[in-house]
């Protein structure tokens, strides 16, 4: 492949947001290269982050079946992609110089460049991640036995996860976070839930906890702590050590400083609301840009992006893109949380139903959980929906519908909802929302 020829698109990543991109300004018509440097589609999201993660949730075979089976160069060539896989970088605004796996130096010309390169893992002052006994979510994804003692450092929403899965499969796991919560951005009385389901799983907290030190000198790995205020610092034992404290946009290489891409303090490239950096013709999408860090997000992006590009009108709602954890039960949530409606000073409803209140829950046996609408008190137009539930992630999209074309809880509750299925909390919670619901 090369990409002498000028394209009417050029897409740096492909990831989630990158290769959403390409197909897309395709199927709109457009002349499009994607490059990617891993020689693999689907990026953080398909090789080291959502689906092995899942897969590992769910079990090993289908993590191997996911990340080899993926169709996505097929999916280029179809929509006549052209894919050069190869590290890129800016010579200029137009132009891209690819060092190509093959070894091959190439330069990719486009009117329009679309900066989809994503993030990348982060970790902690004086912590150095060796992916053997410290570890980032890559190497938590591959290790090699199942380690006795495992530490999370970091109660979001990759640490818990990953430290299910170690859970489940017999580690012993103490999650350590700075902050007095975890999950900070998930509403606080469903977090309390959360927090006591996954203590029932025999998961332990340390909560306002700081990290201090790291000793790695002996077998396995010593962890220096102290309270977060400052206090008396205590030795944790671990064999393996997960640093999951977040991520950082990934723009190492890229030459954004050559043809002057303004970015923010802790690197994220600067958009405006259609995508539009500060230099003409380049664009940026996904997790290398403010936002959720999310895959559909950069997915939504990345369309929006090349709608615009192509003339026409994109559009994403931040305030709308819903956030699921997938532990076992699972917490989705789409809008505001209870805290959020409090500081906005809006008068508001709330409806709650137990899931040990629905039959289907009860039927299967797995009915830990409860639905939570927030309503403005005056309109009851929906503010905020949170799950948690063993599907909560699927249960999720009726109320990120429902929201999105402003809704009320009323609106839910008169939809008839078939019997016997775990949506039919979510009608209940409704009902709850400004009446009083049936079964309970
Ligand atoms: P990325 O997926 O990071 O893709 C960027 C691509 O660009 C990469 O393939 C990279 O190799 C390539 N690249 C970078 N620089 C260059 C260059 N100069 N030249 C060529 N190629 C380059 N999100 C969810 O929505 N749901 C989940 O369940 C979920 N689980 C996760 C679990 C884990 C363990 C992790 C780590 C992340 C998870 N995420 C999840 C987040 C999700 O993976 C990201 O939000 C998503 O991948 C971002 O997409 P992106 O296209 O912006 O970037």
């Amino acid at each position: 492949a090369s990409g002498s020829e000028e394209n009417d698109v050029v897409v740096i990543g492909g990831g989630p947001g990158g290769y959403v991109a390409a197909i897309k300004a395709a199927q709109l018509g457009l002349k499009t290269t994607c490059i990617e440097k891993r020689g693999t589609l689907g990026g953080t999201c398909l090789n080291v982050g959502c689906i092995p993660s899942k897969a590992l949730l769910h079990s090993s075979h289908m993590y191997h079946e996911a990340t080899h089976s993926f169709a996505g160069h097929g999916l280029f060539k179809k929509n006549k992609v052209n894919y050069v896989k190869g590290y890129g970088k800016f010579i200029s605004p137009s132009e891209v110089s690819v060092d190509t796996i093959e070894g091959v130096s190439t330069v990719v010309k486009g009117k329009n460049i679309i900066i989809a390169t994503g993030s990348d893992v982060k970790s902690l002052p004086g912590i150095t991640i060796d992916e053997k006994r410290i570890v980032s979510s890559t190497g938590a994804l591959a290790l090699q036995e199942v380690p006795k003692k495992l530490i999370v450092i970091g109660a979001g929403y990759i640490g818990l996860e990953m430290g299910s899965v170690w859970g489940r499969l017999g580690s012993e796991v103490t999650v350590v976070e700075f902050a007095p919560d975890i999950v900070p951005s998930m509403d606080a009385e469903i977090r309390k839930q959360f927090q006591r389901s996954l203590e029932k799983q025999k998961m332990k907290f340390m909560l306002k906890t700081k990290v201090v030190g790291v000793d790695t000198s002996g077998n396995g790995v010593k962890l220096t702590v102290e309270p977060a205020a400052g206090g008396d610092q205590t030795t944790l034992e671990a064999d393996v050590v997960l640093v999951s404290a977040g991520r950082s946009p990934f723009t190492a290489g890229l030459g954004l400083d050559k043809i002057g891409v303004e970015t923010d303090k802790i690197g994220r490239i600067l958009v405006n609301d259609r995508f539009a950096t500060n230099v003409a013709g380049v664009y940026a999408i996904g997790d290398v840009i403010p936002g959720p860090m999310l895959a559909h997000k950069a997915e939504e992006d990345g369309v929006a992006c090349v709608e615009f590009i192509a003339g026409k009108h994109g559009h994403v709602d931040y305030d709308k893109v819903p956030g699921v954890v997938y532990t076992h039960p699972e917490v989705a949530s789409v809008g505001k949380t209870e805290e959020q409606v409090k500081a906005l000073g809006v008068d508001y409803r709330v409806g709650k139903f137990p899931f040990l209140a629905n039959s289907r829950a009860k039927a299967i046996d797995d009915a830990e959980g409860i639905v939570k609408i927030l309503a403005d008190k005056e309109t009851d137009k929906i503010l905020g929906v949170h799950i948690m539930a063993p599907n909560a992630g699927e249960l999720i999209h009726e109320a990120v519908l429902a929201i999105n074309y402003d809704a009320s809880s009323e609106d839910i509750a008169r939809v008839c909802h078939a019997h016997p299925t775990m949506s039919e909390a979510l009608k209940e919670a409704a009902m709850a929302t400004y009446d009083k619901p049936i079964h309970i």
